[in-house]
């Protein structure tokens, strides 16, 4: 499970996050949901250990993890504007982990190949990554985090830039995948379809603080306020 307690960051006199509490058990599809400027994206950053909080604590499958740093939490991430390798293959791309790991080469090629089936770009693996369509993009950057095998995987609108149907078509793929792999996942959407119909259970963060956990429907028949109520109401 991912465990975050007391958690509280400000950058100068803005608060971003205060007083965060929440559990996500091992294995779940959380969507961590709320409008722009709410702290999503920090709040992914400090359990991915990318940034530091003030205060409170993070404890990763069991691991205090609160001082270590990102390449010791075991965790994968996909940024939206994540960086991606453009003068390797898509393979090399996503081979890179294994790699720097000095991971036998048998072994990171049978991984490779493994990861590219299930991302479904088997046929893709000798391009370069300007040669795939966005929402293919999305999927190498996803088997490139899945390639260490992390306990955790934590994206972060990996489907914002897409347009709406490839989005859909990423958001379903993703919820099979998950069921598939089972890693313990964070996903971070502004978009209430999106996290209602993917998540197991969705954190509504507004203004720094945790509105309300809840499964879809519990979201859905019993909001916790009005914000929570208006926020899903937009759903079109
Ligand atoms: P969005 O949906 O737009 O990505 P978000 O919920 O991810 O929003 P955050 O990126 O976590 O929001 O930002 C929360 C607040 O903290 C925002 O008001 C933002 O301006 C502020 N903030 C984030 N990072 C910094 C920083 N490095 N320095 C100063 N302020 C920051
Ligand atoms: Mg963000």
């Amino acid at each position: 499970s991912i465990e975050v307690s007391g958690l509280n960051k400000s950058f100068g006199d803005f608060v971003a996050l205060d007083d965060v509490n929440v559990s996500l058990p091992t294995g779940q599809l959380t969507a961590l949901l709320g409008p722009s400027g709410g702290g999503k994206s920090t709040l992914l950053r400090i359990i991915a250990g990318l940034e530091k909080a003030d205060s409170g604590a993070v404890t990763i499958e069991g691991v205090d993890a609160t001082h270590l740093p990102a390449q010791k939490r075991n965790v994968g991430f996909v940024f939206q504007h994540y960086a991606v390798f453009k003068h390797m293959t898509v393979a090399k791309n996503v081979a890179f982990g294994l790699e720097i790991r000095k991971r036998p080469k048998a072994e990171v090629t049978r991984r490779v190949d493994e990861l590219l089936e299930l991302v479904h770009l088997s046929q893709f693996g000798h391009r370069l990554p300007s040669q795939l369509s966005g929402g293919q993009r999305q999927r190498m950057a996803l088997a490139r985090a899945l390639a260490v095998e992390p306990t955790v995987l934590l994206l972060d609108e990996p489907f914002g830039a897409l347009d709406a149907k490839v989005r859909r078509e990423l958001r379903d793929w993703l919820r099979r995948l998950h069921d598939e792999v089972h890693v313990t996942t964070v996903f971070v959407t502004h978009d209430q379809e999106e996290a209602l119909e993917v998540a197991d259970e969705i954190v509504v963060i507004n203004e720094g603080r945790v509105e309300q956990v809840g499964t879809p429907d519990q979201l859905y028949d019993e909001p916790a306020n009005d914000f929570v109520m208006s926020f899903l109401g937009e759903v079109t």
